[in-house]
């Protein structure tokens, strides 16, 4: 008997002593159709219950209990996703633009390639608003080679070890994946893929003039931009002289890759030789459509006519290669690229789900590319980007269900992160 008390009292002494925090405020989110994020099927009828800043368990409501004595918040008729995550996000000098995307549902985003002082402000804004969000990853600036494509935001490296130096700095600074610019020789990108292997997190790149099947074979993670894969869908002879008219001049790209891609054909030799180093490596792909999409109706940024029809019909050869490419096994993820010509501010990557959906994805693999997969390719899927126990409690709460009708996405009636309801209303207006 007296062996017991004394063994009670050391733990309840060992309990005090460690300071145990007060049970959590539990939420409980209740008759809400629930997308998880993982690519199941929506659970209708759900439950969600919320403890501190994570998910305690999610699913069907008759065999999720809720805590005695939670919050409880009915959303019948509502739909639960995961929060959106824009892995291309250009802050520039636009901190309120994160907000807003905030308000839309992207409760984490990256930006592949700026500054760490860009985003000073923003930080400084999430603070002094007490805000759980959004999850900001970041790069650093883009490595690129000589006559860089955008010079305010790159470093520049002229051989493998600049390259390498370049990038064990922007580490040392933050970055949590690099950026590849397709001005940087081929060996330099190389050194780049090495020390984010060293470092264990992802690199991701601008192509274009570099061979993706190549880089991808050589280990690089990910691909922004659908348009790096269009020296890679002609004969050698083409992609060569585009590759030349691109180093005179970098404005060389903007009709030249819709020519290209207008030209491709997707079942090739030099196309297939890709997709198999596609099957093989299974490499994420950030295809940023809505930054390209042009249509033959509304000329954009002065084209003629001319040119915006061999534009609209590259478009359309760039999103059946996104949908390709996915078939083949990438992992296909969502970037919206902040300012794109089809969509108002802050709304890109709803139209980059939208393009996503029209290329033949269905809303439900769009939702996973713009959630799990997407978390995946931050190197955090083992707590963002799904609604099961444990990962973080960050959500968006949609009026209608955008399983049956993408631009469903686009109805948020609230935002979480970390546990903690977002004022949407105001960032909304940013
Ligand atoms: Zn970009």
């Amino acid at each position: 008997m007296a062996a017991i008390a004394i063994a009670a009292a050391a733990a309840a002494l060992t309990t005090a002593a460690a300071g145990v925090q007060p049970a959590p405020h539990s939420l409980v989110l209740d008759h809400v159709r629930i997308i998880d994020g993982s690519g199941a099927p929506p659970i209708e009828n759900g439950r969600i219950v919320i403890e501190g800043d994570r998910i305690a368990r999610a699913g069907a409501a008759a065999a999720t209990p809720a805590p005695a004595g939670a919050e409880r918040i009915d959303l019948a008729g509502r739909t639960v996703i995961p929060g959106l995550i824009d892995l291309h996000f250009h802050i520039e000098n636009d901190p309120k633009m994160a907000l807003r995307q905030l308000s839309h549902g992207v409760t984490a985003f990256r930006d592949p390639g700026q500054w760490n002082e860009k985003f000073a402000e923003l930080r400084r804004m999430v603070a002094a608003d007490d805000l759980p969000g959004p999850r900001i990853f970041t790069t650093g600036p883009h490595i690129d080679g000589e006559n860089p494509a955008y010079p305010a935001d790159s470093v520049v490296a002229r051989d493998a070890e600049e390259a390498r130096r370049h990038a064990e700095i922007n580490v040392a600074q933050g970055a949590s994946a690099l950026k590849i610019y397709f001005r940087l020789p081929m060996a330099s990108a190389k050194a780049v893929i090495g020390v984010c292997d060293a470092h264990r997190i992802p690199c991701t790149a601008h192509l274009e003039l570099l061979d993706a099947g190549a880089l991808i074979a050589a280990g690089l993670h990910g691909v922004e931009h659908i348009t790096s894969f269009g020296i890679s869908l002609v004969p050698r002879v083409k992609g060569e002289a585009y590759r030349q008219a691109v180093l005179r001049n970098n404005d060389a790209r903007r009709d030249g890759r819709y020519r290209l891609f207008a030209d491709a054909d997707l079942d090739g030799p030099e196309a297939a030789a890709l997709y198999a180093i596609v099957r093989q490596r299974r490499p994420w792909i950030d295809a940023t459509l809505a930054v390209f999409e042009r249509r033959a109706d509304k000329p954009f940024d002065g084209a003629t006519k001319e040119i915006a029809a061999l534009q609209a019909a590259g478009f359309a050869v760039m999103k059946q290669l996104a949908r390709r490419l996915g078939r083949e096994g990438a992992r296909i993820v969502v970037g919206g690229h902040t300012e794109v010509p089809f969509a108002a501010r802050g709304e890109a990557p709803w139209r980059e789900m939208e393009l996503l959906v029209e290329s033949g994805f269905t809303p439900l693999e769009t939702i996973t590319a713009a959630t799990s997969t997407a978390a995946g390719f931050l190197y955090h899927d083992r707590e963002l980007g799904t609604l099961h126990a444990a990962f973080k409690a960050d959500l968006v709460v949609l009026r209608r269900n955008p399983a049956s009708d993408i631009s469903a996405v686009r109805e948020v009636e609230r935002v979480m992160v970390a546990g903690r309801w977002v004022e949407i209303g105001k960032y909304g207006g940013y």
